[in-house]
């Protein structure tokens, strides 16, 4: 009977119907499925220590995962060979946007001291997976570049011991070097460049970074500059630096979005920290370290010692993480504050490589490729001092910078010879003086000094700073950063 069953049109029908369903049901599977893969995704990161080929494969996994936001390359290679691997994450990362600031976090530079190497990856996913959702993040992601290295002592790590908190096995690179003693050094002093800290180097002079933090661990503290004093090398004492005011800022912009660290956490009985920050020679002075030589060269640089235990077991990271979340993302809005800009020449071309002052200031910072200029801030009235080979040098007007601004003032450098044609043409008038200096002084003028004429990506950066909140903080009372302004922003993450 059955065989003799004719389809009928109707049949024909049911039977498309029934496929249609099909079809939908499987349509809604694969969503549900990609749903949930998105959810392994994001939970892909373990809470465990990573080996540095789990390392390089999560960080290899998240550029293949978001190729639109992310970028993955190798600064160089440490002494056994390993890759030093950065991710930079940004939207879009692929393309130069003029004024966007690019900051980097380092890792693991003593390689037995391993919390911030497992933190970072923990950023990289957090930011990764909640760009498009989280609103904070979002707005990072649009108008800041940001560069993480998680380890740049991968060999040292390999000796490194679980659970061991306090001895130097895994410290140094494979040739026994401290990485952090191996840069060149404001007096003089230099040893031999590790492959690891040239690295290093040649990063910092492809790239024009502004803002720059490296993590160890063995107290827990914020550590800023200068780390050594000029001509008394190993006295322990404050050793001030010109920009004392932006770094304490800075310092303290982490310590107390910390879950505890501002609460002086003593690792051991003799070490107190204040607001858990300190000023790196007071503490114990440093030659050949990281972050003096990043502030000579232009770039602003803190070291944070994230934990008690250098190597702490894996259950204890959850904990860090949490602690350290909101410090972590606090940092990279701060990067917003202060003067920024473009040097150019008369044909509005960029000058790559002028030299800037703040005032006197005495520590320098150079331009771009682009022509761009960024330097942290506290609110206050300022000048800039602008050099460049072939032009004449620049000074500008008082320029005040405010709370929740950041200000921006474009420079048109003169030419050597534009000027000396333009005061011997002035010579040789009738008048003298007055007209000659209108002259050349009006050549080398500010092009733009309002924040009104700013294009649209600065005035995103402006609504950025003002949910950092620098408002409250002045140059006298930088201390005075408010809970309020980290709660506010902590409900956001
Ligand atoms: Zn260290």
């Amino acid at each position: 009977m059955r065989s003799s069953v004719v389809p009928t049109p109707t049949h024909c029908l049911l039977s498309l119907h029934s496929w249609s369903s099909l079809l939908t049901n499987l349509l809604l599977l694969l969503l549900v499925a990609m749903t949930r893969m998105q959810s392994r995704v994001e939970a892909e990161l373990d809470f465990g220590h990573h080996s540095n080929i789990e390392l390089r494969k999560y960080m290899r996994y998240v550029n293949l995962r978001f190729p639109n936001i992310t970028k993955l390359h190798s600064i160089g290679e440490s002494v056994e060979g390993h890759p030093l691997l950065v991710l930079t994450i940004s939207s879009p990362v692929h393309r130069h946007i003029t004024l966007r600031p690019h900051i980097k976090y380092i890792g693991n530079i003593h390689g037995n001291e391993v919390v911030g190497r497992e933190l970072l990856l923990h950023l990289i996913e957090y930011l990764v997976t909640n760009y498009g959702r989280n609103r904070t993040i979002t707005r990072i992601l649009e108008t800041t570049v940001i560069h993480i290295l998680p380890t740049i002592n991968p060999d040292g790590y390999e000796r490194a011991k679980v659970g061991d908190c306090t001895s130097a096995t895994g410290r140094y690179n494979r040739r026994n070097v401290d990485l952090n003693r191996n840069f060149p050094d404001i007096s003089g002093y230099q040893e031999k460049l590790q492959p690891e800290t040239r690295a290093v180097i040649k990063w910092m002079q492809s790239d024009t970074f502004v803002l720059s933090a490296s993590f160890h661990g063995g107290a827990v503290v914020v550590n800023y500059p200068f780390d050594q004093r000029q001509g008394d090398l190993t006295r322990i004492a404050y050793s001030k630096s010109p920009d004392d005011d932006v770094f304490v800022f800075l310092a303290l912009n982490y310590s107390r979005s910390h879950f505890n660290m501002h609460h002086s956490v003593n690792c051991f009985p003799q070490e107190r920290f204040k607001d858990g920050i300190t000023n790196g020679a007071a503490w114990y002075p440093v030659r050949g370290g990281m972050q003096d030589y990043n502030y000579y060269h232009g770039v602003m640089e803190i070291t944070v010692e994230l934990s008690c235990c250098k190597f702490p077991t894996a259950r204890d990271l959850p904990d860090y993480w949490q602690k350290n979340k909101k410090a972590l993302i606090n940092f990279l809005l701060i990067v917003h504050m202060g003067v920024k800009g473009l040097i150019m020449d008369e044909r509005r071309r960029p000058i790559a490589n002028a030299r800037l002052n703040v005032g006197e200031r005495y520590v320098s910072f150079r331009s771009s490729k682009y022509g761009e200029y960024w330097r942290l801030l506290l609110p206050g009235t300022y000048i800039l001092k602008v050099k460049a080979t072939g032009f004449v040098d620049y000074m500008s007007q008082p320029f005040r910078v405010r709370s929740r601004e950041i200000y921006r003032m474009d420079i048109m450098m003169t030419r050597e010879e534009s000027a000396s044609r333009a005061l011997n043409g002035a010579f040789r008038g009738s008048n003298q003086g007055e007209a000659t200096g209108h002259d050349v002084a009006g050549a080398s003028s500010t092009v733009t000094s309002s924040t009104e004429k700013l294009p649209s990506q600065t005035q995103v950066t402006l609504k950025m700073s003002e949910r950092v909140s620098i408002a409250q903080i002045t140059t006298a009372n930088c201390l005075l950063v408010t809970w309020a302004t980290f709660l506010t922003l902590g409900s956001h993450l």
